[in-house]
């Protein structure tokens, strides 16, 4: 990567944790993921879940579980996916010891719902035994009770209190020798995570797991996220990232996705350049642009393609992307990084881009790579935690450095 593509600012240095085989915080790349919304009790249809969320870029999943029947469904689930998982645990701990039991990679514990020390040191004993790590899960909707106000003393700050709930768990943890910590902060208000992350981040070395906590609807849900997320990856806070929406979380990860490519952080699939159009068009754009986008995304190398307009300003304007089309009036330029290397009649715009792409990426990553997907800053591997299973196939063949 070059300076011109270099992150905003340097990655704060944080402890590394293991889920199962993904690395997330040191040196790794930031873990995309995601959460399944089956019912965990119907283990077929959260594996399949899984599998889709995988394939469209998901690199760890968290699955819920509520009760003793999605509990009880987990050594179904656990080994039989792609991705490891992690068991989102409220309120009933035994929940967690179950999990734990049927060889689960992570757990998310809420400090706001699961209050009793003696508990917590119960489920983190069992983690500590099979090294599965912890993320402290705290959520601005779920704090613990406001203490009584003595008069005259104003209320704690909402991100104060998120910080504070963490760091009561943590002490726990850490008390027990237990380490494999991983906290999230998450809140509606993107100030308020933000100062949350801020606070935690600068108090302790664990991973974070960055998040905006019920963010709505794709559109809308997804600009608040990706500033959330994004103003604190930004500052070099954060090591694994999540985007809540009102939506299939098949369309979290796009979004993930994009918000990492935007930051210079990773690369997942092509990046597609598309003129905003102007009076100046003279084709029908769009619909090409969504073409070329499904074309590339199905291919997923990551090359950057444009889609410009008009051959006056269209070359000159994405003179960084790998290949372009300059689209004019029954005709239009292909281009090479602003060069134009040919002139194609309007009713071949498309199969002469995708040409062109097929060749840059044969060119730069060989003949073999016009059937694989590609990752850059793949999220780091290690050993297995124990309990691994025999069924998961191996993900250095679904993603590549
Ligand atoms: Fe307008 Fe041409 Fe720029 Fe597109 S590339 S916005 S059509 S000037």
């Amino acid at each position: 990567m070059t300076d011109d593509f270099a992150p905003l600012s340097p990655r704060r240095d944080s402890r590394p944790i293991h889920i199962g085989d993904v690395q997330v915080g040191g040196n790794a790349p930031i873990v995309v993921q995601t959460m399944t919304n089956t019912d965990t009790a119907d283990a077929a249809a959260t594996i399949e879940q899984v599998a889709r969320l995988a394939d469209a870029g998901a690199e760890v999943v968290r699955l819920a579980v509520p009760d003793r029947q999605a509990a009880q469904a987990l050594p179904d689930i656990v080994g039989r996916t792609s991705v490891p998982l992690v068991a989102d645990i409220h309120f009933d701990h035994r929940l967690a010891l179950v999990a734990i039991q049927a060889g689960i990679e992570g757990l998310r514990l809420n400090p706001g719902n699961i209050r009793d020390a003696a508990k917590v040191r119960e489920v983190v004993q069992a983690a500590k035994e099979r090294r599965i790590p912890i993320r402290v899960g705290v959520n601005e909707g779920s704090l613990p009770p406001l203490p009584a106000l003595a008069e005259g003393e104003l209320p704690v700050s909402k991100s104060k209190r998120m910080v504070e709930a963490a760091l009561w768990e943590i002490g726990i943890l850490e008390e027990m020798g237990f380490e494999d910590i991983k906290i999230s902060l998450k809140a509606f208000d993107v100030p308020t995570m933000c100062a949350a992350y801020r606070d935690m981040a600068s108090r302790v070395s664990y991973p974070l797991h960055l998040g905006v906590t019920e963010a709505g609807t794709p559109g809308a849900g997804s600009v608040r996220s990706a500033i959330g997320i994004g103003t604190l990856l930004a500052e070099g806070i954060g090591d694994t990232i999540r985007v809540s929406l009102a939506a299939d979380p098949a369309d979290e990860l796009p979004v993930c996705w994009d918000i990492l490519k935007s930051l210079n952080l990773r690369q997942r699939g092509a990046t597609i350049i598309a003129c905003p159009t102007c009076g100046r068009i003279e084709v029908d754009l769009i619909p090409l642009v969504n073409q070329v986008e499904t074309h590339f995304q199905q291919q997923g190398h990551p090359i950057t393609v444009a889609v410009m307009g008009c051959v006056v300003n269209g070359p000159g304007e994405a003179r960084d992307a790998d290949i372009g089309l300059a689209a004019g009036k029954g005709k239009g330029a292909i281009f090479r990084k602003g060069e134009i290397v040919r002139i194609v009649p309007e009713d071949q715009f498309l199969t002469a881009l995708l040409d062109e792409g097929e060749r840059i990426i044969e060119e730069r990553f060989g003949l073999d790579a016009l059937s694989e997907t590609a990752v850059i800053g793949t999220a780091i591997k290690l050993t297995p935690t124990p309990a691994p299973s025999p069924q998961r196939p191996g993900r250095a063949s679904q993603f590549q450095k």
